[in-house]
């Protein structure tokens, strides 16, 4: 019906989009009440070797915990706060809980591995990222080597001069960098020569090998793999499920990955009882060795 009227094409997406912002202006007030309600927390994902599925670190990634609505995943308000800016209020939150729960692990004797937080490209571009962060450092008294940057790929995109500059003063300030999603966008092969990233996220859908263009999606994994290679930058595989993949993410050398596979996002004290067991984790000397500096 569509195709024969333009008009009710342009028609059916007006209201779609009346649909969507309705649904969003809803959503806002319900956010900012959870924020005040401390609704929103993290859960730790576990980075493993490869090989050994032994753990190295791990990634923080917000939780919204409604008591109403049940769990509800980043992908329904993530986009929607960076869209409006209170991402970054959101993302302070969770920065300082992180940092605060490096303090405690240290104050604990526990085994204390890196987490990596999730950088928006809104917040860089609103907010002075790095001497928030330092501040935190500062103010719980850890050490930088405990907090790693995420920034996803697509926030290089467009200029990059602000990412560029906030992505040195972070290096700068002793902060590992982490390229988030890396091959998602089209910037990837380009930005590495500007960028001084300590570690290649590569974005999941490398994995997602169908086998209709089994043979391409091989192809371009292990092209991305000896890049990185040439360019001494380790690979983190995001998003391995199957042995299948991990297989083939062996043969072509990729060193490290995260994802189902090994391990789930999990609340804080789960992570703590799994690292607590020393067989989980990697040796000390395989974690520095194996990382840039
Ligand atoms: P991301 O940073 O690329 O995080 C990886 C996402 O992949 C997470 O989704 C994780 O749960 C999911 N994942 C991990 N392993 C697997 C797997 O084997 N299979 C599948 N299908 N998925 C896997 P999540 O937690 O829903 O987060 C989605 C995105 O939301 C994140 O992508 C990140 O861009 C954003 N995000 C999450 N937490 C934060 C945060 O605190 N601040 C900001 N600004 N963004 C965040
Ligand atoms: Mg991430
Ligand atoms: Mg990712
Ligand atoms: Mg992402």
């Amino acid at each position: 019906i569509a195709k024969q009227r333009p008009d009710k094409d342009i028609f059916w997406y007006d209201e779609s989009m009346a649909r969507e912002q309705e649904a969003e202006a809803k959503l806002m007030p319900e956010i900012c009440s959870a924020m005040d309600n401390g609704e929103f927390t993290f859960y730790l994902q576990p980075k493993c070797i490869l090989q050994t599925g032994k753990i190295i670190g791990s990634e923080a990634l917000v939780r919204w915990i409604s008591p109403e609505k049940g769990f509800i995943s980043p992908g329904q308000f993530i986009p929607l706060l960076e869209k409006n800016g209170f991402i970054n209020k959101l993302d302070v939150y969770i920065w300082d809980k992180v940092c605060q729960t490096i303090r405690r692990w240290l104050d604990e004797g526990r085994t204390v591995l890196p987490i990596s937080i999730n950088v928006s490209r809104a917040d860089i571009y609103s907010m002075d990222v790095v001497r928030i962060l330092k501040g935190m450092i500062e103010k719980y008294n850890i050490s930088t080597e405990y907090i790693e940057i995420e920034i996803t790929e697509s926030a290089y995109v467009e200029n990059g001069s602000v990412i560029k500059d906030t992505e040195k003063a972070f290096k700068n300030a002793g902060f590992k960098i982490l390229i988030d999603d890396f091959g998602s966008g089209y910037s990837s092969l380009n930005m590495l020569k500007d960028i001084d990233a300590d570690v290649l996220k590569l974005d999941m859908k490398f994995l997602d090998l169908n086998p209709e263009n089994n043979d391409k999606g091989v192809s371009i994994i292990t092209a991305v793999l000896d890049m990185a290679r040439q360019l001494d930058i380790p690979a983190i595989a995001e998003g391995i499920e199957t042995d299948e993949q991990l297989k083939l993410l062996e043969i072509l050398g990729c060193e490290y990955a995260q994802g189902y596979y090994y391990y789930r996002p999990m609340p804080i004290s789960d992570y703590e009882k799994l690292v607590d067991d020393k067989d989980n984790v990697a040796d000390k000397l395989i974690i520095l060795k194996t990382r840039k500096n």
